[in-house]
């Protein structure tokens, strides 16, 4: 009996077929995106029929619908020297024309201005045989060859030295040196000076591609290197070794990441390797070249690895070179300007006691004419000026002396047992004399005897020293000292109410030849209190200094007190001092 419908077995089969063409569809969608090439089919109106997502990475657009006269959309097929070729001789118009291009080379400049080298072909596709194809098949890889040849790399060598050769004043030099490796050796770099334990600056920084060069600098603009952070820095700057990474993975750079827009920048970069070189001068690490390549480009080689080092080697060497002309330049121009201070200090004493001299001559010519004698009276006064000031030079010089005896690394120490209470006692009597006539007043509270062992001199030179300072840019205003024990440290402090020292110019009062004082106000060399500071140093202590301009400075001197016996550290036991 006949129902009209198809016979079970028929139905059967259509549903078996229907399968079969649905498992061989997948499969060859499968086999598409497999390949690890871009595949692309388009007809020969230009409508795209396979775009896979190797196509997508390689060419960097999406699966555009159509395909104009075998260009790509926003890309340009360019020669090995970077220049565009015409789309008539493009590898897709040559397949539209009937023409097999099989395994050849080519360029694309893509949408972001970066070039990839591919390797592939192009089939016509004819399924009828004819001569004109009804479509093309393209079929390409990104060629792994090394980015740079032996002569390329030459030639960017001598390119480096030449801007490396120009005298390096700033440091925005490095950024053209960064430029010249940018894109030709790696995708992106950035170039940071500094060693671990202190700050560690990015100085220059290219991306490749403009909207992640963008990301970049904001990135280390907002994330500085931080060397007290262990992720801060790559390692480099602690092992002094060139660090080479094939595959950066995203979780890695994530937990290198300080917070989530950290880890979103970084990741907006589209780093996928790594080369970090660093910069050694002298046995030391002035910075770092880290390199990138993107997007899953091959990694750095051992030819790129002996490049990158060879400049950073170079880099290194014309920054530090750079560096020694710079401090050289500085020490000859202090050196200069305090030839002219010298002579100007040593010159001023010789004044009033050339004149003092001179006056007493004449007197005693005078009297000797009129037959008088010379009153002891006026002999003794001139006498007492040319003390002072013959006092004055002595101690310049002596200065002058302890400056070349440091810089030798000859001073040299007497230790012997003392009190450093009746050391400030003796040195404020001292000073007694100058301080009324300057109307200031001098107090020191040291109730009890402070024993340490000490070279004598020099401690007396460190206390005269700090009282003088205290005098001089005191203004007139009370000068406080005061003499304290604290265990096994001693501790003076000079405090007075003057002109005060400011913030800028406190951290460098300590060096040699510094002053925060116009020399036409106050005469001075300079040296007090970086002798000061040598001879505490010598003795195991420290000299510190706090102010604010226009109200005055305290400093504080902090000694060890030496080996000396346990029962010294309590009052009642410490042994009567010395006179
Ligand atoms: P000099 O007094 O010969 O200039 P010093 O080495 O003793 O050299 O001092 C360095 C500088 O420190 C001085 O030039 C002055 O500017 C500043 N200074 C030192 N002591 C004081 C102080 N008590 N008050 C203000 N400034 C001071």
């Amino acid at each position: 009996m006949s129902s009209g419908r198809a016979p079970l077995s028929k139905i059967h089969q259509v549903l078996a077929e229907r399968a079969e063409a649905r498992l061989s569809d997948a499969a060859l969608r499968l086999l598409v995106e497999q390949t690890g090439e871009a595949l692309v089919l388009m007809d020969a109106m230009g409508t795209v029929l396979v775009f896979n997502s190797e196509a997508g990475r390689q060419f960097r657009i999406p699966m555009p619908e159509r395909l104009e006269r075998g260009g790509l959309p926003g890309c340009d097929w360019v020669r090995a020297d970077n220049m565009s070729v015409s789309l008539e001789v493009s590898p897709l118009t040559r397949a539209l024309m009937g023409e097999p291009v099989r395994e050849e080379r080519w360029g694309l400049r893509r949408p972001d201005g970066t070039v990839v080298v591919l390797r592939g072909s192009v089939f016509p596709v004819s399924p009828d045989g004819s001569l004109k194809p009804s479509g093309v098949l393209l079929r390409a890889r990104e060629e792994l060859l090394p980015r740079l040849d032996a002569a390329r790399g030459a030639k960017l060598l001598a390119e480096a030295g030449a801007l490396l050769g120009a005298e390096l004043e700033t440091e925005a030099q490095m950024e053209p040196l960064l430029r010249l490796l940018v894109p030709t050796l790696a995708d992106a770099g950035v170039l940071f000076l500094g060693s671990s334990g202190e700050s560690v600056r990015a100085v220059a920084a290219v991306h490749a591609e403009p909207e992640r060069h963008v990301s970049l600098v904001e990135m280390l603009c907002r994330y500085p290197p931080d060397s007290l952070d262990p992720r801060g820095l790559p390692a480099l700057f602690l092992t002094g070794r060139t660090e080479r990474t094939a595959e950066l993975s995203e979780e890695h750079q994530v937990a290198l990441a300080r917070d989530a827009e950290h880890a979103r920048l970084l990741l907006s970069l589209g780093l996928s390797s790594y080369l970090g070189v660093p910069l050694v001068a002298r046995g030391r690490i002035i910075g770092a070249l880290v390199l990138y390549r993107t997007d899953g480009a091959p990694g750095f080689g051992d030819e790129d690895e002996r490049l990158a080092e060879e400049l950073s080697r170079r880099t290194a060497l014309s920054l530090d070179n750079a560096r020694l002309l710079r401090e050289a330049r500085e020490a000859v121009r202090l050196r200069d300007e305090f030839l002219g201070i010298a002579s100007h200090e040593l010159k001023t004493p010789l004044t009033p006691l050339h004149l003092k001299v001179q006056l007493l001559q004449r007197q005693v010519e005078l009297l000797a004419l009129n037959g008088k004698p010379v009153s002891a009276e006026r002999v003794s006064e001139t006498l007492e000026v040319v003390q002072r000031q013959v006092r004055k030079l002595t101690s310049l010089v002596d200065n002058l002396l302890d400056v070349s005896r440091i810089t030798a690394g000859r001073l040299k120490l007497e230790l012997e047992e003392m009190d450093l209470a009746s050391v400030a006692a003796e040195i404020l009597y001292r000073f007694a004399p100058s301080a009324a006539q300057l109307h200031c007043s001098l107090e020191l509270h040291a109730p009890v005897p402070v024993l340490g062992r000490w070279d004598r001199l020099r401690l007396e030179q460190v206390v005269t020293n700090l009282l003088s300072n205290a005098l001089k840019y005191g203004a007139g205003k009370p000068v406080r000292m005061s003499v304290e024990a604290d265990g096994r440290t001693a501790r003076l402090t000079v405090e007075d109410g003057g002109i005060g020292i400011s913030a800028r110019d406190l951290p460098r009062i300590f060096e040699r030849f510094e002053r925060a004082v116009s020399d036409r106000h106050y005469g001075g060399l300079g040296l007090g209190l970086y002798i000061t500071r040598q001879i505490v140093e010598a003795f195991g202590g420290t000299v510190k200094a706090t102010s604010e301009l226009g109200a005055g400075s305290t400093f504080v001197l902090e000694l060890p007190r030496g080996d000396i016996p346990e029962e010294w550290l309590s009052v009642a036991g410490a042994p009567e001092p010395s006179p």
